[in-house]
């Protein structure tokens, strides 16, 4: 086939995925990004420890993406967990285990591997614009803003890999979802995903505790229990063990209108051990004293007691030691999408076809967190968006193959 001219819109891990895919396909690439630079939530990711994918057991790491796991499952197979250390390390980037089985790269951080990708890409011949922001369809082709002026392209085959809508300041602001809606997409509501919770906390815990983390805790929600810890914020709660709980509390808070996350403060005991320790405490000792000499808590945890526990609750220890096992945090609602590590929601998977193109608009495709599925922290995240960016990537050549192109 003769070389085509594609062009990649969105330079995230995603689009980048596809673009070296196509760029070693002998295919013309040009990426555009709206940005100065590529791969700013990359680099992000990579500030607190880049996670790049996970080591579980592959048939669980598939099914880790909810409803849409079986629809991903394809792309994962042909880009699996082990594949994404393979390709880290021919960028010259070596990973690692993790003690929770978290996969990070030696260096920890995302810079280098950026680097060096683009690097490889410009060696490729792939074309690399920033500022270039696509702002729609014109005149059969691609409208874009750029430093200077307006301009239109045209394109045999489209790849979209323009994100979610977490931290727009970095580039991805879900503002795709009108462009794409205009021309008969099915698009889902951007939502936060690994996402925190308001919480109504009183002023005087607002003020003493906020920034206060909650250690070797577990949490139950309709996700499951998970142990782990969390940290409490001026507006609630946030942290890894409210993220994973966060889709199944966001999801309760729509269905019902209110939901908790349910707190064991003191998981190696057990309610009966718990009652018997506090009935034991001189029942004129402060709330305090009782909670710490009784059950061992202190500080936040023992607060986060006196904040949410019923006032009869305090004085009678069997249902102060139920309370300490499954202690309700109420939440109010989602941190909003802006603040949140990922986002649901999306281009639904009815509106593509296998090969990841928009069956509204031929010729187009989609990849990466633009489209409708969501997982958890864990490297997930990024092992999807370069599975699915790799697997438009191989639908872009075969429909060129079948079509010959636009
Ligand atoms: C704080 C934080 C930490 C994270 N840590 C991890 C982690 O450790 N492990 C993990 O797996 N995941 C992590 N993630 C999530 C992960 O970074 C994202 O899921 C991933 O970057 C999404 O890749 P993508 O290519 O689909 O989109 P993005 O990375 O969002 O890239 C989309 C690109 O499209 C560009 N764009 C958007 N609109 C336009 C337009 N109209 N015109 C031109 N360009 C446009 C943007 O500028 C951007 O460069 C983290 C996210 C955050 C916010």
């Amino acid at each position: 086939m003769a070389a085509k001219q594609i062009a990649i819109i969105g330079g995230g891990p995603a689009g980048l995925m596809a673009t070296e895919v196509l760029s070693l396909s002998g295919h013309a690439v040009t990426v555009y990004d709206g940005m100065p630079t590529f791969g700013r939530k990359f680099l992000l990711a990579g500030k607190s420890g880049l996670n790049i994918t996970h080591s579980e057991d592959y048939d669980r790491f598939a099914t880790r993406f909810g409803t849409a796991s079986e629809r991903l499952r394809a792309a994962l197979d042909a880009f699996t967990p082990d594949d994404a250390r393979t390709w880290a390390a021919g960028l010259g980037t070596e990973t690692f285990v993790g003690t929770s089985g978290r996969v990070f790269p030696d260096v920890m951080k995302a810079s280098p591997l950026l680097r060096a990708w683009l690097r490889r890409l410009e060696a490729q011949g792939v074309t690399l614009l920033t500022r270039h922001r696509w702002t729609g369809f014109a005149d059969d082709g691609l409208a874009f803003e750029t430093p200077n002026g307006p301009i239109t392209i045209r394109s045999d085959a489209t790849l979209l890999a323009l994100g979610g809508a977490s931290w727009p300041r970095l580039g991805s602001d879900g503002g795709w979802t009108t462009l794409l809606q205009d021309r008969g997409v099915d698009i889902r509501d951007l939502e936060p995903a690994n996402c925190g919770f308001d919480v109504a906390w009183s002023d005087v815990f607002k003020s003493r505790f906020s920034g206060a983390p909650l250690k070797s805790v577990t949490a139950t929600s309709d996700a499951g229990t998970f142990p782990g810890e969390f940290v409490i914020s001026e507006h609630g709660i946030e942290g890894s063990l409210v993220y994973a709980h966060s889709a199944a509390l966001r999801d309760r808070l729509k269905r019902d209108g209110e939901a908790a996350l349910s707190v064991d403060l003191a998981p190696g005991r057990s309610i009966e051990r718990l009652a018997k320790d506090l009935a034991r405490q001189d029942s004129k000792a402060s709330i305090s004293n009782r909670l710490r000499k009784g059950a061992g808590l202190e500080g936040v945890k023992s607060a986060l007691v006196r904040e949410l526990a019923p006032h009869t609750a305090l004085s009678d220890p069997e249902q102060l030691a139920r309370l300490i096992k499954t202690l309700p945090i109420p939440v109010l609602r989602p941190r909003p999408i802006a603040e949140a590590i990922s986002s649901a929601g999306g281009i639904g998977f009815d509106s593509l076809d296998e090969r990841y193109m928009l069956t509204s608009l031929p010729g187009m495709f989609a990849a990466g967190e633009m489209l409708d599925w969501e997982a958890p922290t864990g490297g997930y995240l990024l092992t999807a968006c370069l599975a699915t960016g790799r697997a438009a990537a191989r639908g872009i050549d075969h429909w060129l193959s079948d079509t010959g192109g636009a």
